[in-house]
């Protein structure tokens, strides 16, 4: 069984300041749970303090990655650029950059690419509009962006199913409702990577916070959890990761 992951995603919230303060008050107070993994997804400016002053063990990531090298991409962060500030981890294919952004699953791949490519662990994030769930097509749409997105990328890797409709609008779906998806995501890695699959984290994302964490997580096929509200207070974070004791 791979370690339980709660992935935090700030989001575009904290500045550097602000990510320092969280950062010590979360060193001050943090007891690592055995078999869970914290890592804090934040913006590109705010990953130097943090490599200087989380406390050990917390692993911290990008949010987005340049599919590109390096080169005249003006405004972009590159894979090598996040490996050398530290960064474990790369969320791709968010749905805010899918919706705000036009990201493609073409891209979303290229990019997951170019993470591993760089020793970065990418989360690929995938999930339904309210409207594909009212339709009953949640499954079979999931799975579509699951393949474009994973197309050409490697087992080191880490999923997330994020429902829109359930991101930041406090309505999360059921435990059951993140298994079933979670199920058919962990039949579709065996397909694709075999063996390997089993070490594949799939965590669900959406409204998660400490009260509801520890049941959606309990289920066979769900290995954490991606958390955007509930990851910006310190007291939140820690109240997730002892719900997973
Ligand atoms: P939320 O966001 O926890 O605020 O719903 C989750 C996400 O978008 O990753």
């Amino acid at each position: 069984m791979p370690k339980t992951l709660l992935a935090l995603n700030w989001k575009m919230n904290k500045t550097p300041t602000e990510a320092r303060s969280w950062a010590e008050e979360l060193k001050e107070k943090y007891a690592p749970v055995e078999g869970v993994e914290l890592a804090v997804m934040a913006p590109a400016l705010d990953l130097s303090t943090l490599s200087a002053n989380l406390p050990a063990g917390v692993a911290f990531g990008g949010q987005d990655v340049s599919e590109h090298d390096s080169g005249a991409y003006t405004g972009e962060i590159s894979a090598a650029m996040l490996k050398d500030a530290g960064a474990t981890y790369v969320v791709v294919g968010h749905s805010e950059r899918r919706d705000y952004h036009g990201e493609t699953d073409a891209q979303v791949a290229a990019k997951a690419q170019q993470a591993q490519k760089n020793g970065l662990v990418p989360i690929v994030c995938v999930g339904e509009g309210l409207d594909v769930r009212e339709k009953g097509e949640h499954v079979p749409f999931t799975l579509k962006q699951l393949a474009g997105s994973l197309k050409g990328v490697g087992a080191d890797v880490v999923v997330a199913y994020e429902p829109v409709w359930a991101i930041g609008t406090g309505k999360t779906a059921t435990a059951d409702d993140a298994e079933e998806i979670a199920a058919a995501i962990r039949e579709a890695l065996e397909k694709q990577y075999g063996e390997k699959a089993a070490e594949i984290r799939v965590l669900y994302g959406g409204s998660v916070k400490p009260d509801n964490i520890a049941e959606i997580c309990g289920k066979p096929n769900v290995n954490g959890a991606l958390v955007g509200g509930a990851s910006l207070k310190v007291p939140d974070v820690l109240g997730m990761n002892d719900a997973l004791k």
